[in-house]
């Protein structure tokens, strides 16, 4: 008989009762450094005081008003994220394809309300991750994922990722923008090349198209800026993010400039949950946290420890591991053909260390952002002996994940 809780995922056989930092502990005691964060999402660490205390406060008041009415939290949170980044107007939502799919219609509504709108297609990259909606999934391309759902939705045209000539040749009379991962988060942990995204940056304002970036992973401080844009000294037109944003609680949001803004009038978007109190009171403590003075420049100097960390952990390990990528907190390490990272991260586990498997075989490092040096210097010990119970296993198999 099917299970009460629908199978839609391969689950580890793991169940955490609490966690505090950057530790998880399951029911039966066993203790965990989680450098995973539920993929890339608590980002301020688990039970993190601040955070903790302001859910429920704010819990205890109120959760939930819709937008039917104003949100003061709303208002707040929108304001402090066009203060610190290129956007003028935010939109709330509760996940990462959900602030895609509002993103596309963004883009999408642009063109039509500019008298462009014959531009409706998008060139993305292959190895995106977009999300599981329709709209997300035909801009994701990957074939696995699309297989059964019915026709694709239409107007994604995918192109090798870094490829500028590629791009080029796929701008059409149809192309509204690009849609574009600064560093591909689940395709393997890809980071694109600053050059590559100026270019692109470039490119649409010579031929007037929008450019739409996914910071769902990377942002929210994981490259250590606040957006991994900044990185490349461009801004985009519009921008979705999620997952770190509310350091646990489901929360999304579409960053835009006004050109972009102003065309989501009343009635053209929307979403009952978006914005709530509770989800924006969330989202300003998190903000409290990763804007406070210093903490970017301390994610940014743990996460050049850790890359140096793991570039010695290959050289002691370079019979399996093929190479290290990746930008601030999140890095991968790719495996040798014959290693599989899935192992790997079984091994992990079994040494204690929670990981994420990701694209062309990497394991995903995806600690959270208040990580120590080190704790830094466990996890790549850690990484260390579970590479170990691989070589042994690769002599005795079966003896892996014991
Ligand atoms: C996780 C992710 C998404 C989808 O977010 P959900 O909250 O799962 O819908 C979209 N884009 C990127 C880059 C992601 O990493």
């Amino acid at each position: 008989m099917i299970a009460a809780l629908m199978p839609t995922y391969n689950r580890a056989d793991l169940a955490f009762e609490r966690g505090e930092g950057a530790r998880l502990w399951t029911e039966d005691g066993r203790r965990f450094l989680d450098f995973g964060s539920g993929i890339a999402t608590s980002s301020v660490g688990h039970a993190h005081p601040h955070l903790v205390k302001t859910i429920a406060e704010q819990a205890a008041k109120v959760m939930h008003v819709s937008n039917l009415y104003r949100v003061p939290q709303a208002e707040r949170l929108a304001a402090r994220h066009v203060a610190a980044s290129f956007a003028d107007s935010v939109f709330f939502c509760n996940s990462g394809a959900e602030a895609n799919e509002g993103m596309i219609k963004a883009m999408r509504k642009t063109m039509a309300e500019t008298g462009r709108g014959e531009r409706f297609r998008f060139i993305t990259f292959e190895g995106a991750f977009h999300g599981r909606t329709l709209a997300t999934l035909a801009a994701t391309g990957n074939a696995k994922y699309l297989e059964g759902f019915g026709p694709k939705v239409d107007g994604f045209d995918q192109v090798p990722f870094g490829n500028m000539n590629a791009v080029r040749d796929a701008v059409g009379p149809a192309t509204a923008g690009v849609i574009i991962e600064p560093v591909q988060g689940e395709g393997g942990v890809r980071p694109a090349e600053l050059r590559f995204l100026r270019e692109l940056r470039a490119m649409c304002d010579e031929y007037g198209l929008l450019l739409g970036l996914d910071e769902v992973q990377i942002g929210m401080g994981r490259s250590g800026k606040l957006w991994a844009h900044q990185w490349a000294g461009i801004e985009p037109d519009v921008m979705s993010a999620a997952k770190g944003i509310g350091g646990g609680f489901p929360l999304g949001a579409i960053l835009a400039k006004e050109h972009v803004a102003k065309h989501l009038k009343p009635g053209t978007h929307g979403t009952t949950y978006g914005g709530n109190p509770l989800a924006c009171a969330a989202g300003n403590a998190v903000l409290d946290i990763i804007l406070a003075p210093g903490f970017l420049d301390q994610v940014d100097r743990v996460a050049r420890h850790l890359w140096r960390a793991l570039l010695a952990l290959k050289e002691r390990n370079s019979d399996l591991v093929e190479d290290i990528r990746g930008a601030g907190l999140l890095l991968g390490i790719k495996l040798r053909d014959g290693v599989l990272n899935t192992d790997f991260q079984a091994a992990a586990v079994a040494e204690g260390l929670l990981t994420v498997a990701a694209g062309q075989n990497v394991l995903r490092l995806a600690p959270p952002l208040i990580i120590t040096e080190a704790e830094a210097d466990e996890a790549v010990d850690l990484l260390g002996r579970a590479l170990g119970r691989l070589r042994a296993a690769a002599a005795t198999p079966q003896a892996a994940a014991q």
